[in-house]
């Protein structure tokens, strides 16, 4: 398999190339040069597979097997996914005749982002080893990333994690998950400033082109190819379990970057035909204000009870820009210029009307999704997490039951304890593997704003596990 840019200035890449540079030189981001069919006889053939081997089946034929080996992809699929705390990694939890919610925290940081950090965390210690190269993560977070990142990264040979976070200005839970990481390349850092100034300072880090090439800067971020391919899998699986090819599934997806629904995509793409996609969002609706009319104009971010979903510029989008674009590279890239320059992507409408009825999209504010943690606390006795929340919400109020519904659960209630204990009264525990997390030593340094600090630190502490 060969990749392009949705840009398309740049020749295609291998999947190891992919891997490895994340974001193109063009500023475009990766996309299969085609999709891999899977007929409807394969689907079938997958309902009676475990988790591994559907991950196996799909994923495949996207990565060359100079890459890595058919023995070696399969025993690395199997270590990602076999320490996941449930053994149907994916489950899909019954809720009423035709909703169903499937958990996508049994991962080590309880939200799915595992599913596809734990997968490329492997995989970037698998090419460097091959490759004889060692390289430096960085990355700036506001909560969920970060964690599963750092977890992904953790011991791995070949390469050091440097992740940012605006000091005292996120969860205890979350700085805890990072910042309790004991390992000589896993490097927290906590700015005096806000998520923005961490995102600069990342941005610093990269544009110094000097530094960029001594310390072999790489990022995990959302954009990489690889995180959208493992997500494909749970699609096909839980489709499956409630009986695609045959019948039609509706996923609700709680959105951010659009990473997540955009693998979605990509199983719809693969085969998974009968699929409806909707775009659940929180009172940040610049994506709901798109696929109901084609308006996609920025405004001010505005946090909310979801954070991973606080989000105007929705960096996977430009994904499925390109197919509504008819795969012209130079138009995806005029119209991110104009989008970036003005504010709103231009010929919303004609792009709106280019995506059919496969997506649709609602928003539902912070006093809806306590309303839904509380109703779905009373009706199934189930504690969810605010983003969770916000897709129950939509599908209750806006999704009809003629397709089997299946909601997308992206984090374990304990990851956002306030939010739930506010809606209910109740403190969702943590799982078992984290109970003692509050115990567990600390390890920070806290920096000023101020890059040339940073790249110092970075410095003096790479290889540090050599
Ligand atoms: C990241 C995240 C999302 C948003 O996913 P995208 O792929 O960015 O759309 C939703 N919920 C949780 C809990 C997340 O961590």
């Amino acid at each position: 398999m060969r990749y392009i840019s949705t840009r398309g200035s740049t020749v295609s890449l291998s999947f190891e190339d992919v891997l490895l540079t994340g974001l193109a030189h063009d500023g475009g981001l990766y996309i299969p040069e085609k999709w891999l069919p899977v007929s409807s006889e394969e689907i079938r053939d997958m309902a009676s597979m475990n988790y591994m081997e559907c991950a196996y089946n799909i994923m495949r034929g996207y990565i060359e097997e100079q890459c890595i080996g058919n023995e070696n992809l399969n025993s690395l699929i199997n270590d990602t996914y076999a320490i996941f705390d449930n053994s149907d990694v994916a489950p899909l939890i019954k809720l009423n005749e035709n909703t169903f919610l499937l958990e996508l925290f049994h991962g080590p940081t309880l939200a799915f982002k595992d599913f596809a950090l734990q997968f490329l965390g492997r995989m970037f210690e698998h090419v460097l080893a091959k490759r004889d190269l060692r390289i430096t993560i960085v990355g700036a977070t506001s909560g969920d990333t970060g964690s599963a990142a750092i977890e992904a990264c953790r011991g791995r040979d070949n390469l050091d994690i440097f992740m940012l976070h605006p000091a005292g200005r996120i969860s205890e839970v979350q700085r805890h998950q990072m910042t309790t990481v004991n390992e000589k390349n896993v490097h927290n850092i906590a700015i005096k400033g806000t998520f923005d100034d961490c995102q600069d300072l990342v941005k610093g880090m990269f544009n110094d082109e000097l530094f960029r090439k001594n310390v072999n800067l790489s990022a995990v971020n959302s954009i990489n190819w690889a995180r959208v391919l493992a997500q494909i899998v749970y699609y096909f699986i839980s489709a499956i379990k409630i009986g695609a090819p045959d019948q039609a599934t509706t996923f609700v997806v709680p959105t951010g970057n659009f990473g997540n629904v955009y693998a979605g995509y990509g199983a719809y793409q693969m085969g998974l035909r009968n699929t409806e996609l909707v775009v659940a969002s929180n009172q940040n609706d610049i994506l709901t204000r798109f696929f109901r009319s084609g308006d996609m104009s920025i405004s001010a971010v505005r946090p909310s009870l979801s954070p991973s979903m606080d989000i105007q510029i929705s960096s996977n989008f430009e994904r499925l820009l390109f197919d509504l674009l008819d795969r012209d590279g130079a138009s995806v890239s005029l119209a991110m210029k104009e989008f970036r320059e003005t504010g709103t992507l231009p010929d919303g409408e004609r792009l709106r009307s280019a995506a059919g009825t496969l997506f649709s999209s609602f928003s539902v504010t912070d006093k809806e999704t306590l309303e839904e943690i509380n109703y779905t606390h009373q009706k199934n006795g189930m504690l969810v997490d605010p983003h969770t929340a916000v897709g129950l919400s939509v599908a209750r109020k806006f999704v009809s039951q003629n397709n089997q519904r299946v909601i997308l659960a992206t984090a374990h209630p304990a990851k956002f304890p306030d939010a739930v204990f506010q809606a209910t009264g109740v403190s969702p525990e943590l799982p078992h593997h984290l109970s003692d997390l509050f115990d567990r030593k600390e390890k920070f340094i806290t920096l000023a704003n101020d890059l040339s600090s940073v790249q110092a630190y970075v410095n003096d502490n790479i290889k540090s596990s050599q």
